[in-house]
């Protein structure tokens, strides 16, 4: 039986994986698929203190990396497909066989929501997508959509605006959610122009995107936008499939836990973008992944 698991290579994860083995608990880090989650996706971080040019998401991610195998983590390529605890043992199953622990910690992240309309699921992939740096290079010299009003909305559009010759944010509401400086940015960019109080319809087109069928909220009016990508950034669900059914969530799925990033079952902790709390950060998920392994490690040695 291993001392800790900890599902999710994400900031959190690695950043728990780190402490743990640097505490010399025998802990594995189990990844479905590459180390890195959603920071992988994104082109540039300018605000993870340490970096004052600011570096890409795969950089940060290999650096995180390296660090945490200096020190002996275990990285495994394996998808836990189910989890069951069980006072102090927590058992898997694995797409490898089962595994037990005496802990577990999960920052196995979010995912981009759907929007829910009218073509999003038959054209993911053919214009649909949830993605700038994977599919913005698709996109030179022509017009694409971005919807949503929120820091990753405004950030991947100015980052398309390297490649669209015209980038269109589409936002439900006449003020953006995303931080001042972004705002600001969004506003001084010449290709980028600002859709307020306006919700999409129906995504058009069958083997590609040909177009986006808008409606103002406030006037009713509706409208076509000829674009051929689009892209949804409308906030992400917990990944929480696994222990959904065991511990406390809060009303949109996410993890609740204590300071401690205790949930409400004993050895079952949770760190980085899967928790319910206000700032999903870079920043924030490695404070969580230190603070996660350290109360385990505590735990641990309890039990
Ligand atoms: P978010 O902050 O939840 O914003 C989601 C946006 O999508 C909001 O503007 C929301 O509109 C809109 N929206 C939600 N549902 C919609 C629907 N059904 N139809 C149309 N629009 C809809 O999500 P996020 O931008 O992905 O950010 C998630 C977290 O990551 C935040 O904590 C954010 O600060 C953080 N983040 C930080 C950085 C950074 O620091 N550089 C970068 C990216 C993300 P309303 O405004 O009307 O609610």
């Amino acid at each position: 039986m291993h001392d800790l698991i900890i599902i999710g290579g994400g900031p959190a994860g690695l950043t728990a994986g780190l402490y743990a083995a640097r505490s010399k608990l025998d802990a594995v880090l189990y990844e479905r698929l590459v180390p890195g989650g959603q920071i992988l996706t994104t082109d540039w971080i300018e605000n993870y203190p340490g970096f004052p040019e600011g570096l890409s998401g795969f950089d940060l991610v290999d650096r995180m990396k390296q660090q945490a195998e200096r020190f002996g983590l275990n990285i495994e390529n394996r998808e836990v497909t189910s989890f069951r605890p069980s006072g102090a043992t927590m058992t898997f199953t694995t797409d490898q066989g089962p595994v037990e622990a005496k802990a577990v910690i999960f920052a196995s992240g979010a995912t981009p929501r759907k929007i829910g309309i009218d073509g999003e699921s038959t054209l993911t992939g053919k214009g649909v997508s949830y993605c700038a740096t994977c599919d913005g290079p698709f996109y030179r010299d022509q017009e694409v959509a971005v919807i949503g009003g929120g820091d990753t909305a405004v950030e991947e559009a100015l980052f398309l605006t390297k490649f669209a010759s015209r980038v269109h944010l589409i936002h439900r509401r006449d003020k953006l959610r995303a931080v001042k400086l972004l705002q600001e940015r969004a506003e001084a960019e010449k290709k980028l122009e600002l859709v307020w109080d306006t919700i999409p319809t129906r995504i058009m087109g069958s083997a590609a995107v040909e177009g986006l069928a808008l409606k103002n909220v406030q006037s009713g009016a509706e409208s076509t936008l000829p674009v051929q990508g689009v892209f949804v950034f409308i906030g992400y669900s917990p990944n929480n499939s696994l222990l959904k059914e065991y511990v406390e969530l809060d009303d949109n799925g996410f993890v609740m836990t204590n300071t401690n990033m205790e949930t409400s079952i004993p050895g079952v902790f949770a760190a980085g973008d899967i928790r319910s709390k206000l700032l999903r950060q870079v920043s924030t998920a490695v404070g969580e992944g230190a603070a996660a392994a350290f109360a385990a490690e505590r735990y641990i040695e309890n039990l």
